[in-house]
This record gives C-alpha cells, structure tokens and sequence, in this order.
C-alpha cells in the first residue's frame, strides 16, 4: 500500500471514532439534524448556518469546512427517502472537528480546501421517508425552472460558491447489480454530461476521473460491488447543470449490503469515498487517472432479487415443471414507520439471476398454503397464537370478518385475510405466499414473501398482511 491507501485505510479503521452516535437508523428527520447543531459549536475551520427554510419551514443547513483556495460543495438526500451519506456527513463534520493523530491531515485539507456540505437538503420528504419535497416534487427535475426553496438554496449557495467539484449524493435501488454479476452494486457512480451529445470537457473529464480514484478506494473494501449509470443527458436534473454550469460534479448512489437494512456499513463507505475525494482533490493525484479506469466500472444492471428460490418443483395437471421464483421486499411507510410487503417479481426459468439470498430447492414442491377460520378482533387476539406450530402446519393465513385495523399489516409471522373471495394465487406480482414440501413434509412456509424454515423452527418473517 502506498502512503495515500494507508492513510485511508487508518481512516476506515478508526471510523467508529468519528460515527455520530445519536443516528444509528436510516430514517433520520430533520429533528435530529436540528439537535445535531444545536449541540454542536463552531470552530475556525467549521463554521455552519441556516442556508434558508424549505417549503414547510424546516431549516436547510450550510457547513463551511476549511480555508483553502479549491471550492468544494457536497449535498445530500435531495430525494427524501435516500439518506445513507446524510449520515456520514455528520460523522464527518465529527471527523473535520475532532482532535487526534489525523491532525495533520486535516490541517492539510483546511489549508488547500474550503468545502461546503448541505446535510439533507429536502427535510420535508426525510419527514416521511419520501423521495419528492412537500410539494411532491422531484427536486432533481427543478434545476432549470428553479421554484422551490430547495432548489433555490441549492443553486444559491453553487453560484456564490462557485466550486470546481461538487458531490451530489443519493441512495439507488438496493438490487441493482455490478454489471451482469452477483455482485450488488453497493455504491453507484456516475460523472453526469452536460449535453445530448455526451461529450466530454474539461469539466466532466475531471468528474471521471475522480470517480476512478474513489473507485479504487472503495475496490478495497467491497471488491466487484461498484456499479456506474448509464449518462444519458438529462436537462432538468442538477448533476447535469452543476456540470454545464462549470462543477465537475461527482454523482454518489449507496445502494444495499446483505443484511444492512439501516445502511450502516455502506454510511462509512460515504464516510471513506468522500474523505478519499477530498485528499485527491487536496493532492490532484485524480490527474494522474484515464477515462478509460472511469468507463471500466460495470454498469449498473438488475438481476438481483432479495430472496431467490431455485429449481422448485410445479406441478400442473399431473405434470412437473421446474421453475424459479424471484421474491422482492419493498418497505412501505406507515405509522411514522414502515411495514414489509413480499411480492413474486418474476416466475419461470431465472437461472441467469441471482439473489441476496438463495435456496436451492431442488426435490421441493410448490403447494398453496392453509387458511384458517378463527373469530379475531385485533392485534390482541394474535398475542395468544402459537405461531411455530400454525406455520408447522402450513396455516399462513387466518380468515375472519372482524378484524378492526386501519392497518394494512401485523406485527406476526400471518396474514389476516379480511375478505371471503381472497385466495391465494402464485402469479408475478402477486403475494409471495406458499410452501415448499419434501414430499408430504413441510420445508418452508414463505409468508408474505420471508421464510419459516420448520425444521429447525427459524422464523424469519418480520410481519404479515392484512389482505382485503
Ligand atoms: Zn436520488
């Protein structure tokens, strides 16, 4: 490792130092933001301030890092719902005011540097875990006509700045895939153009070639699991005008990890990546890297489902047929915090995918599941089931007339089903329950698209759906 890794390396090792404590899950809101500075004090070379409010009246913070000649601006969670480098920029804020053995590091960037940081730049969307602002805009489209708050602040702060890079952070799709591999793409990249022609300028080639450098870094963590979109021109989005406007501008995507639902790992990627950037900023040694390192990076593809059942057996008309079954699970939003719904994403021969996870289920059979008639009123009611011995079964659905929920899930390994003609049926896009059996034996009760593994009674299912 050459003096450059090794610094990052120690960086990546000592994150935990710096990791604000008071965040430890992705849906953070504004209110801890506001707490974070209130807490927190200006110094020489961190300075902050209240940029203007959003459309709601929530306040959107500037962060001053540095004195330095080279103008840098970071913003992050334009889109509501995409907050993983919201939360390393506060343990970076952690990082620039801390006091330790990286000292001199980050003199050295305070002297060459000033960068700018705007933390959670749609507040109104993080309140509900959304990706448009209050207004149900896509911020990312108002860079030309400019009329809301956070689309003013943002080009505001850029044209008093004028910084020569910029950061512009979100969060993608938690199955996309690093080019037609299993490997997720982790973290997504892409050095945005800045007309229908693609070309590259200056401006933009820089933009690549610090992409390669970050790309390099993060090889060392997470080898295979980078990703880069595909650059069509697209007008209305501020990546693209940062670009045109003379900001060679860096766009940052954290995707998914396994078993990372709260992005904890992939916020200290952030924390590193943006770190890495800085210090090659600092040092230009993005100089020394080609276009071609940056159009090296696999595109970004889609051929990951979050649970993946192999060669099951599908019998029809007395006839076996194999077929695999691809599972997707969304997080919807609800009671200030969200449910999980499974759904088959598709069905058929999907040998060319691959899975967060995946069971081989080769001399499995596919067989509809159980319901139950059962007088339950509420939640309560559920309190007195046992469930390992329902799901043992293969009951994963209690039918009744009563339930009373607004809800539209329980906290329990069952589905309430709350209409007389529902059943269930296996079809893409449609709810991802059934078993699995060895014979006449129960392997696996897949409920709302998790997994009760019976034999060794693992259950898996976080909650069940009311189906009405
Ligand atoms: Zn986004």
């Amino acid at each position: 490792m050459n003096a450059q890794s090794l610094l990052i390396n120690s960086l990546y090792e000592n994150y935990d130092s710096y990791k604000e404590k008071s965040i430890t899950d992705k849906r953070i809101t504004n209110a801890d933001i506001v707490k974070y500075f209130t807490d927190k004090k200006s110094s020489e070379n961190f300075s902050f301030e209240v940029a203007g409010k959003s459309l709601e009246g929530k306040p959107i913070y500037l962060v001053k890092v540095g004195r330095g000649a080279t103008k840098i601006l970071a913003w992050s969670q334009m889109h509501g719902d995409e907050p993983t480098a919201t939360m390393a920029l506060l343990d970076l804020f952690n990082f620039f005011t801390a006091d330790d053995h990286f000292n001199d590091f980050r003199n050295s960037l305070f002297d060459s540097l000033s960068i700018y940081f705007i933390p959670m730049l749609n507040p109104d969307g993080a309140e509900k875990f959304e990706r448009r602002n209050f207004a149900s805009i896509d911020l990312n489209r108002d860079a030309l006509r400019l009329q809301f708050p956070e689309s003013k602040i943002l080009k505001a702060v850029r044209d008093s700045v004028q910084p020569e890079f910029g950061f512009n952070l979100h969060d993608q799709d938690t199955r996309y895939t690093s080019g037609h591999s299993f490997k997720n793409a982790a973290i997504s990249f892409l050095a945005p153009p800045f007309n229908y022609a693609r070309d590259i300028n200056d401006v933009r080639k820089k933009t690549m070639q610090l992409i390669a450098v970050i790309n390099e870094t993060l090889q060392n963590y997470i080898p295979g699991h980078t990703g880069r979109y595909s650059d069509e021109f697209e007008p209305r989005a501020f990546g693209d005008n940062f670009v045109k406007w003379g900001t060679s501008s860096v766009l940052i995507e954290s995707g998914g990890w396994k078993d990372d639902e709260d992005k904890q790992y992939l916020r200290k990627l952030n924390f590193v990546a943006l770190l890495s950037a800085f210090n090659s900023i600092m040092n230009k040694t993005y100089e020394e890297k080609s276009i071609e390192e940056y159009s090296a990076i696999p595109e970004n593809e889609k051929y990951l489902f979050d649970l993946l059942l192999r060669n099951v057996e599908y019998k029809i008309n007395g006839v076996n047929y194999t077929v695999d079954i691809g599972i997707k699970t969304e997080e919807i939003p609800a009671d200030k915090g969200f449910y999980l719904k499974g759904t088959i994403d598709d069905f058929g021969d999907l040998s060319t995918y691959f899975g967060f996870e995946e069971i081989d289920c080769s001399g499995l059979t596919l067989a509809p599941p159980e319901i139950i008639e059962k007088e339950i009123y509420s939640e309560k009611d559920l309190q007195e089931i046992n469930f390992s011995e329902l799901l043992a079964k293969g009951i994963t659905g209690i039918r009744t007339e009563n339930f009373e929920s607004e809800k539209s899930f329980v906290k329990f390994p069952i589905n309430i089903i709350a209409n007389e003609k529902f059943s269930y049926k296996i079809k893409t896009d449609g709810n991802a329950d059934f078993l699995l059996k060895k014979g006449d034996d129960l392997k696996y009760a897949i409920v709302n698209g998790q997994i009760y593994d019976v034999n060794i009674n693992f259950n898996k299912i976080k909650n069940g759906l009311i189906l009405k």
